[in-house]
């Protein structure tokens, strides 16, 4: 019990330079045993066959092997919408999708269901009709973590800058998957309705990649990955516990031009977004990741964007400061590709 309360308080109090998404550690079967008694391991959840069980429903661990535990999770809060800025509910993308169907439509874009969710709410993607590999391709997904509800309307304000002129669609082309987890953005929890972590289940190859993302990786490999068409930048949207940053591989991972290419992003955008100001973290990830599984195994330029997933209200943030910082990664993109 000790080893394990002492490794987390570690973690807890060890400064952060930079928010985080979730607190993570890999602990042994051993250490997990040990602490299952202890009354403050009840808000960790650990990783058994890919699901994440809280400690009190763990299947059979073995001392021996290594698990993932996490914890620091976001609390359901009533009132949600009295404290913070307005929680992106799975009706919110439905709404946001009928919005902007005639526009998108006009200019020769596919919105489609592309599956279910575990519990059945359906999984969007936004597309063209046609690839043209005369221009770029710029690959976006959001909430991977339901309760990460910010990360959306920072798509929303991306979407509605790109649909409000022409230059985006003379030079590149889009494929969007706005709500991967519609299940834990519904019940305002991290996993998916079966406990999993889906930034934890993108296999190199999608018949042993999980639920939701499984479906999403079947669709995006399926109409581009495969064929070689290849976006030349992919963000996928979280929220953070209290700051702003961009999670990027570190040099080693690739080499010095693919630093450089993300480095390049991170300023640019950084100029432009005052609370992102450049900031960055380098993580090599977890291997499941969907941002490592693009730059490990297609070189793509794959970063994840942070922004808080809890704006208090009344303060200098808001819904039209999330927007905006959708509308930097816009004029990010123009400026550099
Ligand atoms: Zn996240």
């Amino acid at each position: 019990m000790k080893t394990f309360i002492t490794l987390l308080l570690f973690s807890l109090f060890t400064p952060l330079t930079y928010g985080i998404c979730v607190h993570e550690k890999k602990l042994s079967g051993f250490e997990l045993l040990d602490s299952l008694t202890h009354e403050s391991a009840s808000q960790f959840h650990v990783e058994v066959d890919g699901v994440f069980y809280p400690m009190n429903k763990i299947p059979k661990l073995n001392p021996a092997k290594e698990y993932s535990v996490q914890w620091g999770h976001s609390k359901a809060i009533s009132g949600y919408d009295d404290k913070y800025v307005k929680y992106y509910r799975y009706s919110r993308v439905q709404e946001f999708i009928e919005i902007h169907r005639q526009a998108l439509t006009q200019k020769g874009y596919t919105i489609s269901i592309i599956g279910k969710s575990v519990e059945g709410r359906n999984l969007y993607s936004i597309y063209p009709n046609t690839i043209d590999t005369s221009k770029k391709m710029v690959l976006m997904y959001g909430r991977h973590h339901g309760d990460e509800g910010t990360a959306n309307w920072i798509i929303e304000g991306f979407v509605e800058k790109l649909l409000s002129n022409n230059d985006f669609f003379d030079r590149f082309q889009l494929i969007l998957y706005p709500m991967v987890n519609p299940d834990g953005a519904e019940a305002q929890k991290r996993y998916n309705s079966r406990g999993r972590d889906l930034n934890r289940v993108w296999y190199s190859s999608p018949s042993r990649s999980k639920d939701e993302v499984a479906i999403i990786q079947t669709h995006l490999k399926s109409i581009y990955l495969d064929k070689g068409y290849l976006p030349i930048i992919a963000l996928d949207m979280h929220g953070s516990f209290t700051q702003d940053f961009i999670y990027r591989v570190d040099r080693s991972f690739r080499d010095l031009p693919f630093f450089n290419t993300q480095q390049n992003f991170i300023d640019e955008l950084g100029s432009r977004d005052r609370w992102q100001a450049g900031t960055y973290d380098l993580s090599n990830g977890d291997p499941q990741m969907a941002r490592i599984y693009l730059v490990r195994d297609f070189g793509i330029n794959a970063l994840t964007h942070e922004t808080p997933r809890d704006i208090a209200k009344n303060g200098e943030r808001s819904l039209e400061t999330l927007k905006s910082q959708g509308r930097d990664v816009y004029e990010s993109i123009l400026t550099l590709y």
